[in-house]
């Protein structure tokens, strides 16, 4: 049998986080439906808090054995010690921020993050007294940024839309010489496609709404680091309570147990829609994709990732109203923000997450009006194909 750590993706999140022997012979974790968590007598209860026996912690906000079993495996999955489960992908995000920075304390955030990323960085930080710069996804850009006050470097890799790869390895450098932590959402890459902390970052945040829980019917995120900085943002989380529940967390590990072969389908498909696309370019103007060639990140996505993902971004030439055209002409993808699920979905950013903005605003933070976001899904790759081209046809 293949040592833990030389296990492939697929071994690890199938067998990661279930007990050898389950109490019921039952051979998926159990779901724990339990706000509270009895002792059998005080000696128990004193014993457990002394930290003399290991059992579940005593109240449902602070751990429950189902998002045990979930954190597990995503921590398996990362290579990492520890993992926490949080209620969405933003309870990951603002409870790890909150839990880390104090007033007084610098922020680099680097530009095409998620939006509500950006937003809660820009706004609700700022009024705690926190500075906020974002930056181009560019190690020299983050780099120059750096002051004697910063305590945290956050990056998506890759970036949304446009799939940018930063050189990860000289972000980490340049902040670890500093004592600055580096923080990747790696949403888009999947513990599959990047293993993040092995090229030095200090925590991995994904929204498990996306490609882990992959079928479109949950809502998580997942914190994923070495087991003191997890543990401080654990102690942070059962105060601030964006827990997940049992429920959501059986969920996830069940769509965990096909991370990997959804996330091949997921690369192989979106590979060729990249391509097909390209191989348009009366229509099409650009396409961003890491796995192509033409990519400007192409190479340090090689370097960095063992396949490059599910999202397409391109640019229509026909403007705003050929991306219409196009998303109304498809028939399998769905019109719907999100990525990461079985199903394919397709939107226009600028009428999607960019909707209030004027088409100048739009255009200062790099939102193209022919922009179109192909979250190309694990359907057969011929249909996908077919589907998109007889779209495009008419455009
Ligand atoms: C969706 C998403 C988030 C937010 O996650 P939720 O689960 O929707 O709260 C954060 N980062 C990235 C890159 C995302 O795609």
């Amino acid at each position: 049998m293949a040592e833990k750590e030389d296990r492939g993706p697929s071994t690890r999140s199938v067998h990661a986080g279930e007990p050898a022997v389950q109490g019921s012979r039952s051979i998926t974790a159990p779901v724990a439906f339990s706000s509270t968590f009895p002792f059998e007598r005080t000696d128990e209860l004193v014993a457990f808090m002394r930290g003399e026996i290991t059992r579940p912690p005593e109240y449902g906000r602070y751990g429950n054995p189902t998002v045990e079993a979930a954190e597990a495996k995503l921590a398996a999955l990362e290579g990492a010690d520890a993992a926490l489960l949080c209620a969405s992908g933003m309870a990951a995000i603002t409870t790890s921020l909150f839990a880390m920075l104090r007033a007084g304390q610098h922020v680099v955030l680097t530009r095409d993050v998620y939006r509500k990323t950006r937003l809660f960085a820009k706004t609700v930080l700022a009024r705690y007294g926190v500075e906020v710069d974002i930056v181009e996804p560019e190690a020299e850009a983050v780099t120059a940024a750096l002051r004697d006050n910063t305590k945290i470097v956050f990056t998506e890799l890759p970036t949304n839309p446009y799939l940018r790869v930063p050189d990860l390895g000289a972000i980490v450098a340049a902040a670890k010489k500093r004592r600055i932590k580096t923080i990747v959402d790696a949403t888009f890459a999947t513990p599959v496609n990047l293993r993040a902390l092995e090229h030095g970052a200090d925590l991995v945040i994904h929204s498990a709404t996306k490609y882990l829980g992959g079928h479109n019917d949950l809502m998580a995120g997942v914190v994923v680091g070495r087991s003191g900085l997890v543990g401080a943002i654990r102690d942070a989380l059962g105060t601030f309570g964006a827990v997940c529940d049992p429920h959501t967390a059986f969920l996830l590990s069940r769509g965990l147990k096909t991370l990997g072969l959804r996330v091949e389908r997921h690369n192989q498909n979106a590979l060729r829609i990249a391509r097909a696309l390209e191989a348009r370019s009366d229509q099409v103007a650009q396409v961003w994709y890491p796995g192509l060639e033409s990519h400007p990140d192409h190479g340090r996505a090689r370097a960095l990732m063992s396949g490059f993902g599910g999202v397409v971004s391109f640019e229509l030439r026909g403007g705003l109203a050929a991306g219409t055209r196009l998303v109304d002409g498809v028939r399998i993808p769905k019109l719907a923000p999100s990525l990461g699920g079985v199903e394919s979905l397709i939107e226009q950013p600028a009428l999607m997450s960019f909707f209030d903005l004027s088409p100048e605003a739009r255009a200062e933070i790099g939102i193209r009006e022919g922009l179109v976001r192909f979250a190309v899904g694990i359907e057969d790759g011929d249909d996908l194909e077919a589907d998109l081209m007889q779209a495009l046809d008419g455009v």
